[in-house]
């Protein structure tokens, strides 16, 4: 014997309850017996409840009324054959006159006492079983319409009456036996008191029908067809990858169903329970679809819990003070005085000091529940024994379930692991000695976030996602989407890594889309879905988006966006940047992004401000951290002005090779923004920093390249008939070198935290004397690299390996 419970979306429809007939059809040929339990169709139990709340006020219903029946009508016109019908939609008339004289007499009244509002209500289930008992009837003779009021007998507690076990049972076998081969067809939700009159199981009552006749005749199942696959890992509207559980013990779905997972009606498991009948949950909108199978013993499925689910909203109530330390009796007061006004406590902790009591309770509660505690507890208050009940209000609860958590250590490491790293604070913790659940009270603002980094942890820790915000499509801000496009596949693949870039945006236009926005066809959904770009926006939507393993790339040169940094950092975002205006800003500002990365566990990684790609800030931080000690930095780290010296040398006048660098795209449209050196500063400001030292740009010993004349040229064009007329100046540079073997460089050096960049005449015992083209190149002297230095050397600049070296920065948040 089976039994199938079919919910308000099950019969909610033409279309869904043609396809019940065949789940029950389908059942029927594999040769089982069948017994179907079904709701009202959808939304109808809250229309009959409005319709007696209009009455009770003295409205009219009717326009409600006529829906109702309308709804049904449709019904059996798509269903049944046209010469049955007739008698159906009699019934339905009876069934309605009955519904409109309740109502008629709660208007005249204007009273609507519990008794009639539960006989109102279970016309729902009535109408809705009536006519799929008339459907299955023309392919099955022996279906039957079966008034679950004769058979489920309960007391008078009208709305949610408690069932008489015994005598419910009795009635359901006789039913049974007295007709074997009958497919009963039974109103679920309604039942009856000892005169007769309609009671309710409480809202979502239905399910709680299935498993009193399931457990009266020991059925071998009862399904609970509804329109979700089951229960799954977590809520699939927070976490997009949640997944559906084939199995889970009857307490698990409790645990869950308690903390929000609306799957099945939380009384329905006692029966079952009782007597080990395994409750399948399918989904009619998915018949082929396994479902999940609630059963006594569930196997272990190789994840440390078995969900997490979570209430959105409560508030919790701290009570705090002397007067409960050691005292016997004060929670006792407490509880009972809840209980006694009806106030559902969620949760509760209490440390060992017995100092405090938390308790989560539902918002609508907390102002009430304080004003109780402070009336009760009013002598302890004065006394002082008491503080004033405090209320923390936006918060939600986060719950890990499952019954292997019982003896297995790491699973609260792993959670709170979790929520830490990524700047989730923790207001309570509970968990119960049952150790089937741990619950932590978190701001509900992180609540969604939370949600997927703690199911990331316990499901999916193979596979890590970076929530990537992009700001800058130029040269390098290209380049690098279209590096991370070619390379999304292999990092998924060999490094359990996926990038989902959130956001994009330039000086013109933004795009968000929280689910990814596909790197194929960023530049086509920028056009058409971009909105304008606006800074602050992007900033402030990036943090109200909360998402888990959130990085900031940031491939612009702007001061502007550094300004936030700070800000990102403090809101657990990692920041990843080609941009070097932030580290080679004053040294205050350095030292506070560095403070605020430690503080926050977070990622600031920006190889790239030195050499492109070239591994400079990586190489430098592996010497300091394994105990080496710098002496000395000497860098060429400008590829424009090691390309200039490369080239001026024979008879080449300064003139032409700064004109060729120019023609060859190597400078700036202003050559001597290069040639001034400021560029070059920042970097040795940012290798002085990194290495130690507090240095300020006004600290910066420059040697100028250009004579004055030259730089107070009024624009590029002028500049140039300077460097002509300045030409012997060069001229005589050159020939110095030459005359003694040697050639032209402008390298900066770092030696006791003084940096100077010079331009030097050095001779081929120095290693940058070969240099050649635009290279840049470094040479570390160390307390273990002394004699010969350790050098770094390649093309320090380019769109290509700067948007490398940022991508490999990026994939190094993920570790
Ligand atoms: N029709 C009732 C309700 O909506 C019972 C049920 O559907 O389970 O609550
Ligand atoms: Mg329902």
């Amino acid at each position: 014997m089976k039994i199938l419970k079919f919910g308000g979306t099950s019969v909610g429809s033409v279309e869904s309850i043609r396809t019940l007939a065949g789940i029950v059809r389908s059942t029927l040929q594999e040769g089982q017996r069948v017994a179907v339990v079904t709701s009202a169709m959808g939304g109808i139990t809250n229309c009959l409840l409005e319709m007696a709340a209009q009455a009770e006020a003295g409205s009219d219903f009717h326009v409600l009324l006529q829906k109702m029946e309308q709804r049904h009508l449709e019904v059996i016109k798509a269903l049944i054959a046209v010469k049955r019908q007739n008698p159906v939609i009699m019934q339905l008339k009876i069934f309605m006159n009955e519904l409109e004289d309740l109502l008629q007499g709660v208007k005249a009244v204007g009273e609507l006492s519990a008794r009639t509002q539960d006989s109102i209500v279970g016309y729902g289930e009535l109408c809705s079983t009536f006519i799929v008992a008339q459907l299955l009837q023309q392919d099955h003779p022996d279906a039957r319409f079966a008034d679950a009021r004769l058979w489920i007998k309960t007391d008078s507690a009208y709305g949610h009456a408690r069932v008489n076990q015994e005598l419910t049972d009795q009635l359901i076998r006789d039913a049974f036996r007295d007709n074997p081969a009958a497919v009963f067809c039974i109103t679920g939700f309604v039942a009856s008191n000892e005169k007769g009159q309609t009671t309710t199981l409480g809202r979502g009552g239905s399910d709680y029908t299935a498993a009193l006749v399931g457990a009266a005749i020991e059925a071998e199942e009862i399904q609970i067809w509804t329109d979700v696959d089951g229960f799954m890992t977590a809520d699939p509207r927070m976490v997009s990858k949640a997944f559906t559980l084939p199995e889970i013990s009857y307490t698990e779905a409790m645990e869950l169903t308690y903390f929000g997972a609306k799957v099945i009606y939380p009384p329905t498991m006692i029966p079952a329970f009782e007597k080990r009948i395994p409750i399948v949950i399918r989904n009619t909108f998915n018949p082929s679809f396994t479902g999940t199978v609630i059963r006594e013993h569930a196997h272990r499925n190789g994840h440390l819990i078995r969900g997490i689910s979570s209430i959105s909203d409560v508030s919790l109530i701290n009570l705090q003070g002397s007067g409960m330390v050691g005292r016997t009796g004060f929670s006792g007061r407490l509880f009972s005085l809840l209980a006694r006004e009806g106030i559902n406590i969620i949760l509760i902790t209490q440390a060992s000091s017995e100092h405090s009591i938390t308790l989560a309770v539902s918002p609508k509660d907390a102002a009430n529940a304080r004003r109780l505690i402070a009336a009760e507890f009013e002598l302890e208050l004065q006394t002082g024994k008491l503080e004033i009940p405090r209320v923390e209000d936006e918060l939600s609860v986060l719950a890990v379930v499952g019954e292997n958590m019982k003896h297995t250590s790491g699973v609260s490491g792993k959670l709170f692991n979790a929520l830490g790293r990524n700047g989730v604070n923790v207001t309570a913790i509970a968990q119960g000695s049952s150790e089937y659940n741990i619950s932590v009270v978190i701001r509900k603002n992180d609540l969604a976030k939370a949600l997927n980094l703690v199911h990331e942890a316990f499901f999916l820790s193979r596979i890590k996602t970076l929530n990537v915000f992009y700001l800058g499509v130029g040269n390098i801000g290209k380049t690098l989407l279209r590096q991370v496009k070619d390379h999304e596949a292999y990092l998924l693949e060999h490094n359990a890594l996926r990038i989902n870039m959130v956001a994009i945006t330039n000086t013109r236009q933004m795009l968000f889309r929280e689910a990814g926005i596909p790197l194929q066809q960023w530049e086509r959904l920028m056009q058409e879905g971009g909105e304008p770009a606006d800074l602050e926006q992007f900033i402030s939507r990036m943090k109200a988006m909360n998402l888990p393993n959130s990085v900031f790339i940031d491939n612009s040169a702007s001061a502007d966006v550094v300004n936030h940094y700070a800000s990102l950092f403090a809101a657990s975002i990692s920041v990843v940047t080609c941009n070097k205006i932030g580290n080679s800003g004053s040294y205050e500002q350095y030292k506070a992004f560095k403070a605020a990365v430690k503080k926050h566990g977070v990622n600031f990684l920006y190889e790239t401000n030195v050499g492109a790609g070239l591994p400079i800030i990586k190489t430098l931080q592996d010497l300091l951290v394994s105990g080496d000690k710098i002496m000395r930095i000497e860098a060429i780290l400008s590829g424009t002005i090691s390309f200039i010296f490369n080239e001026f040398k024979g008879d080449r006048r300064f003139y032409d090779v700064v004109k060729e660098a120019r023609a060859k795209g190597y400078t700036e449209p202003d050559p001597r923004d290069d040639l001034s050196g400021l560029d070059f500063m920042r970097k040795m400001l940012i290798l002085a920093r990194d290495s130690g030292y507090g240095v300020e740009m006004e600290d910066v010993e420059i040697e100028p390249i250009l004579p004055e004349s030259c730089m107070q040229a009024t624009s590029v064009d002028a500049f140039f008939e300077t460097l002509l007329q300045e030409d012997a100046y060069f001229e005589e540079l050159k020939q110095r070198a030459e005359r003694e073997g040697k050639v032209l460089r402008y390298i900066g050096v770092l030696e006791d935290g003084k940096v100077s960049i010079r331009l030097q005449a050095i001779d081929d015992r120095h290693p940058f004397y070969a240099l050649s083209g635009s290279d840049n190149i470094i040479a570390f002297t160390t307390n273990r690299y002394t004699a010969c230095p350790l050098v770094v050397k390649g093309p320090g600049a380019g769109a290509e390996v700067t948007a490398a070296g940022v991508f490999a920065d990026l994939v190094k948040c993920a570790n």
